[in-house]
């Protein structure tokens, strides 16, 4: 067995440590280069954390238990709230890459946080799309997504109290899944005791999905998008997590080529109602979701509007 030199030997639960190779610094070097009007530089000032996940070297994300998920997101809210106080943090992104097809090095079970200086463009374009849907329509743009996804339900991969698992209809990869809450929360840290309960179930359904879909233990990116921690009112955007594996089938991975890196476009020549299909059959023989028992606040299909139940809150 070799551990990597950072990855204490056993006897935890879940660590988190400062990167050993950080694109950011809490106290950064100044910039190797002077810069010019057009070409400007700053030091990259930011933390790098890796979160290692359990002790158990030989296993994955969908092999924890759903108390340890649990408290996994624990962990992640305090990191959210810890790293976003600092004053020179804008966005605290949480991600995991998962499998050699995403060319990861560390081959122990873990995820990533980058507290940036700066908010991140994807999320950028995100926050900036749910700002103006709020302010010309009054309502949340995603809650309004989701909605649709639970009228259409083609799409859907898994749901339940808390969480609602769909293949957006936008999906840039064949399998892309996001795990969206029912209720409107723009954060980990506004996710309630049953919330992050219903979380951790949703994430090892879906975790264990992706593994009984094509039998075997499936890469991906995993990807929390959250409001920035930087001044401004961000009331209006809405937590979510996105998953994307980088296969198209169980021997083909996709690659980005041209038109994706250079054009910006993402080509899927994949039906999301299609992969849907397939994963809702994979999750089926992997772990469930949980009953679906009823929740006041959160956001459901016209079709399955009653009394009470509304978009946002
Ligand atoms: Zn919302
Ligand atoms: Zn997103």
């Amino acid at each position: 067995m070799s551990f990597p030199t950072e990855v204490p030997g056993s006897g935890y639960e879940i660590v988190v440590f400062e990167n050993k190779f950080p694109s950011f610094r809490q106290a950064p070097p100044e910039p190797a280069v002077d810069g010019t009007d057009i070409m400007s530089v700053k030091p990259a000032r930011g933390v790098c954390e890796v979160v290692l996940y359990t002790d158990r070297h030989h296993t994955t994300f969908a092999d924890l238990d759903t108390s340890h998920i649990t408290n996994l997101i624990e962990v992640w809210t305090d990191r959210y709230n810890e790293l976003g106080a600092l004053d020179y943090i804008d966005y605290v992104l949480i991600f995991e890459n998962k499998g050699d097809a995403v060319g990861v090095t560390l081959h122990h079970p873990h995820g990533q946080i980058y507290a940036f200086p700066f908010i991140p463009p994807i999320p950028e374009k995100e926050l900036e799309s749910s700002s103006e849907y709020m302010k010309a329509t009054g309502k949340c743009l995603l809650c309004d997504v989701l909605s649709f996804e639970l009228d259409d339900r083609r799409r859907i991969v898994a749901e339940n109290p808390g969480f609602v698992a769909v293949v957006p209809f936008y999906a840039r990869y064949p399998y892309e899944i996001h795990v969206i809450p029912r209720c409107h929360k723009s954060a980990l840290p506004d996710l309630d005791t049953g919330e992050r309960q219903w979380l951790a179930k949703m994430l090892k359904t879906v975790t264990c999905g992706y593994d009984h879909l094509f039998g075997f233990s499936f890469p991906y990116m995993m990807i929390m998008h959250q409001a920035p921690t930087s001044q401004g009112d961000f009331g209006h955007y809405h937590f979510h997590i996105e998953f994307y594996p980088p296969y198209r089938t169980a021997t083909k991975l996709k690659y980005l080529g041209g038109c994706e890196s250079g054009g910006g476009t993402f080509i899927n020549d994949t039906l999301p109602e299609e992969t849907a299909e397939k994963l809702r059959a994979a999750v089926g023989r992997g772990f469930s979701a949980g009953a679906l028992l009823p929740n006041s606040c959160a956001v459901v299909g016209k079709g399955e509007r009653g009394g009470g139940a509304g978009g946002s809150g």
